[in-house]
């Protein structure tokens, strides 16, 4: 087996220990794999071992890719910050978007979603931190452009996504993920069915299966440590 076949089965387990830790059934937590500055060559290893869904942030590195493996059935998740002069080639060519943080970008991703394809499934990005340098919508201010992304026709509004401050405390971790979790019961409780909590990442999954994530979003623990250089 390959390494990258071997952390797919050690990362499931993760999740299959996180989440019977809590009685979620393994099921409900999908795996998305980050496969952000990997060649083609990872994605195909992992794509052989049964792994469908993958995670880009740059959208010229995603097009490339999902252009190269056309055919294979593969699902690609857009998860990094997004500019509005980029959308077009994210409407046209990704399944999942979890980064929208502002109405303007969701209208474009709507307007630009070509009509013979699904509507592209979205998650709203939410501050959970608080930090003034991160991105995302600030907690107060997400049923409103909840509201108005669900109205837009070009995409299907599914639920949430955090990135917290990192740190190593279990507990800790929980506390951001948990502010997700009671902000997606508000909104649903507002008459908006949200069916999706994106949060959790190498190092804080666990937390995040145990408060609810839906989708993890892992890269570190799959292909190894990201070289930016
Ligand atoms: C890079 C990235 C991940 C994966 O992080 P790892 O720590 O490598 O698992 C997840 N989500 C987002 C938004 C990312 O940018």
């Amino acid at each position: 087996m390959s390494a990258i076949a071997d952390n797919l089965q050690a990362v499931q387990a993760r999740i299959s220990n996180a989440a019977a830790a809590v009685g979620r059934s393994p099921e409900s937590v999908r795996l998305l794999a980050v496969s952000k500055t990997w060649p083609l060559a990872c994605v195909l290893d992992a794509a052989e071992a049964g792994q469908r869904a993958f995670g880009e942030n740059y959208v010229q590195e995603g097009i490339d890719k999902i252009a190269a493996v056309s055919g294979r059935n593969l699902e690609w998740h857009f998860i990094g910050p997004l500019q509005s002069n980029k959308t077009k080639p994210v409407a046209e060519h990704f399944d999942w978007v979890h980064s929208i943080d502002r109405l303007k970008i969701a209208e474009r991703l709507s307007a630009q979603r070509p009509a013979y394809l699904a509507p592209l499934q979205v998650c709203v990005q939410i501050n959970v931190s608080g930090e003034a340098s991160k991105s995302g919508c600030a907690p107060d201010e997400a049923l409103a452009l909840c509201r108005a992304v669900a109205a837009l026709p070009g995409l299907q509004l599914r639920g949430l996504m955090a990135i917290p401050e990192p740190t190593d405390d279990l507990q800790a971790q929980r506390i951001p993920f948990r502010k997700l979790r009671e902000l997606r019961e508000q909104i649903c409780a507002a008459g908006l069915p949200l069916d999706t909590l994106s949060m959790g990442m190498s190092h804080d999954l666990e937390a995040a299966v145990a408060e609810g994530a839906t989708i993890v979003r892992i890269g570190t623990a799959i292909f190894g440590e990201r070289n930016y250089a």
